[in-house]
């Protein structure tokens, strides 16, 4: 008979004890049977994996699994004098199967790719013991036993790789500046030069906010579709010299797909002061390149468009996965993040357009007198080149166990 987390009467310890014994005995004997088929020569490798999913699914699964039901029947349930009691129940039911279903993975993880003499053998000694750690803790506390490993948390592979941007021009001079993710059309588009009709202001690519259309166009809110409104937002306080470096979430009204996210990270950069000029931008940049990538990597820029840069060009860098022949390993396999041409394309950047400048004339940005460039870069991209990844999605899932190999 299957076994469900029943509703409590009452939240007395010994109620509470009972409830948690019957639950741990379910619990066993649910993993004991994935443990024999995982011993089970005769079921194959993905048969062994599907029923240790489904076990940790029907106990763990966040939206309705048992221990889910256990929070929600015994804790949740609890009136508030007896919630202590409760909480330390299902907080040691919590650390039980967790220590049950990572034991459990690794016994059917080795038996999955283990020989039928292997698994003959283990089936025989029971090595592997599942209910061990659960007698360990579910009886008198033993302080000569370790404690509960709590795992701590790592910084995740994007905001790792966007640190390591913002770090490399940190260490240029340049300052780091942070701006609101809802913009308006004034900061996310008219100050930067974006004429009315620009494609990008279309709501196919831009993600507005819902009952706008009251508002003037320039008042009306939207997800910022770059990091860039920072930069008019920074040149209104700041006046010049300026060098700035901006990171942040960005959205736009893509469908999630391997190489596009709704929502995705830029790093934007911007130098402001008399006499700066393209070889400026160039140098800085090869440099920057340099340090994220390694000193053997070349840049080539080649010319772009962007509204709100003039002249404006595309950077890209000598690929750091083949070394730019565009072929892989022993097999001249061919290079797919470079598309075999030698060169990734990394960002785009260019002289601020006189025009920019004059939203921030009365500040001190006078166009006759001071020039700038700017430089805008994808954090994601870089995240997946430089771990390898052809599918952006990973990053944004969730699912630790993808994530945890970073960390
Ligand atoms: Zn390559």
């Amino acid at each position: 008979m299957a076994y469900t987390v029943p509703k409590l009467k009452d939240f007395s310890p010994s109620t509470l004890n009972h409830a948690e014994e019957d639950l741990l005995a379910a619990f066993k004997q649910e993993a004991e049977d994935v443990r024999r088929l995982a011993q089970d020569p005769t079921t194959d490798l993905l048969g062994k994996r599907t029923a240790f999913k489904q076990f940790r699914d029907h106990w763990m699964a966040r939206a309705n699994g048992l221990l889910a039901q256990a929070n929600e029947n015994w804790l949740k349930a609890a009136p508030p004098k007896e919630k202590g009691g409760a909480g330390r129940t299902v907080n040691k039911i919590r650390a039980l199967l967790k220590v049950g279903v990572d034991d459990l993975e690794r016994h059917v993880n080795f038996c999955a790719t283990a020989s039928p003499e292997t698994l003959a053998k283990v089936g025989a000694s029971q090595a592997l013991n599942l209910t061990e750690p659960q007698q360990r803790i579910a009886g008198q506390i033993d302080i000569s036993l370790p404690g509960i490993h709590r795992a701590i948390g790592a910084a995740h592979p994007i905001i790792r790789t966007q640190n390591e941007i913002v770090a490399v021009f940190k260490n240029l001079g340049y300052s780091v500046a942070e701006g609101p993710v809802i913009e308006t059309d004034y900061y996310n588009f008219e100050a930067l030069n974006f004429p009315p009709n620009h494609p990008a202001r279309d709501t196919q690519d831009t993600l507005f906010l819902a009952n706008q259309e009251s508002k003037p166009r320039r008042e009306q809110l939207l997800l910022r579709t770059h990091t860039s409104p920072v930069q008019i937002r920074t040149m209104e306080k700041l006046t010049p010299p300026l060098r700035l470096v901006i990171p942040g979430k960005v959205h736009r009204n893509d469908p999630p797909d391997a190489s596009h996210s709704p929502m995705f990270h830029q790093v934007e950069g911007l130098a402001v002061d008399t006499n700066i000029t393209f070889g400026d931008l160039k140098g800085t940049l090869d440099h920057a390149m340099k340090s994220l990538f390694g000193s053997d990597v070349k840049t080539s820029f080649r010319p772009s468009f962007f509204p709100f840069t003039e002249p404006s060009a595309e950077m890209f860098v000598s690929c750091f996965i083949c070394g730019g022949s565009g072929k892989r390993g022993n097999d001249n396999a061919p290079c797919r993040p470079c598309k075999q041409s030698g060169w990734i394309e990394i960002l785009g950047c260019g002289m601020v357009d006189p025009n920019v400048f004059e939203f921030v004339k009365h500040n001190g940005y006078d166009p006759e007198k001071i020039s700038g460039f700017a430089f805008g870069m994808g954090v994601d991209r870089i995240a997946m080149l430089k771990y390898g990844l052809d599918d952006l999605q990973l990053f944004f899932q969730g699912d630790v166990r993808f994530l945890e190999q970073f960390a």
